[in-house]
């Protein structure tokens, strides 16, 4: 251990400044979203079962609402544009933009060179939750995945439904991709209902059992055409533990609903992100 400077506590007193102050990020209209619920129609649902995902399309300008049903349960979400799958979710630039946790008004940002909001949060029934005493909040973009290799380097072994895995399967199946194939596509996860921080003593990612009860959802607008899969994670509400079988596991809803005619048409898909890609050359 190195010694501290003599000035360490003056050093520490600094004051932080917000890496990414979101006062000139271009603000979602809540008011277009919230008309265009009102009579928003079901037009497709897919059941997620236990340990296992599944695959959705949301096309841009419909919502797509993730459901607790039946019991407590967290879920993992990875998101491509539905033509072109090097376009994913960029859960990294989500939480430097939104922080830890996402809720309504927040959005999910596609990666580079892209970097346009994929989805904007227009209902969150947990919203309620904020922030608890251990520093720990709900939807995470902060913790990866579950996934079978960070399981056997830890405890040994092959576990296959983990959500990596899980989610690796749904988008095979959707694609027609190997499994090979598919896995590269897999990416960080919105950890929907799942409840997590980090420890204030030892800077440890956390997780605690999810408040989500049945009848609970979060719900998005797809800003973009979507293909979406949905792992319902093997750790249940992810009190205890996850890669096993040992938690109780319950399914999850994911309903596509479609606005009615007319409420859109203050809304414009967003373009990709406008800079030039000349990198200094
Ligand atoms: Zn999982």
């Amino acid at each position: 251990m190195c010694n501290a400077p003599s000035d360490a506590e003056a050093r520490r007193a600094i004051k932080p400044v917000i890496c990414y102050p979101t006062d000139t990020l271009p603000e979602p209209d809540m008011a277009v979203y919230e008309a265009a619920r009102i009579g928003a129609e079901v037009v497709d649902t897919v059941i997620v079962p236990p340990r296992e995902a599944a695959s959705f399309t949301a096309p841009a300008g419909q919502f797509f609402r993730i459901t607790s049903v039946e019991g407590p349960q967290v879920g993992d979400l990875n998101l491509w544009h539905a033509n072109d799958l090097s376009e994913r979710f960029f859960s990294g630039k989500t939480r430097a933009l939104h922080g830890t946790h996402v809720t309504t008004d927040d959005r999910l940002w596609s990666n580079l060179p892209h970097m346009r909001p994929m989805a904007t949060v227009t209902h969150d029934t947990l919203g309620w939750y904020g922030i608890d005493q251990y520093g720990g909040s709900v939807h995470d973009v902060i913790g990866t995945r579950c996934d079978p290799y960070t399981h056997n380097l830890l405890s040994g072994g092959q576990y296959h439904h983990c959500c990596h895995s899980n989610l690796t399967r749904a988008l095979s199946d959707h694609s027609g991709l190997s499994l090979a194939e598919a896995e590269p596509h897999v990416h960080d996860v919105l950890n929907v209902f799942m409840c997590t921080g980090f420890t204030r003593d030892t800077g440890q990612y956390f997780m605690k059992a999810s408040p989500v009860r049945p009848g609970d959802y979060i719900e998005f607008f797809a800003e973009i055409d979507l293909l979406g899969a949905l792992s319902a994670c093997p750790g249940g509400d992810c009190s205890s533990e996850h890669s096993s079988d040992s938690a109780a596991c319950y399914p999850l809803q994911i309903d596509i609903l479609r606005p009615a005619a007319g409420t859109l048409d203050r809304w414009h898909a967003p373009a990709v992100n406008g800079y030039d890609r000349s990198h200094g050359r």
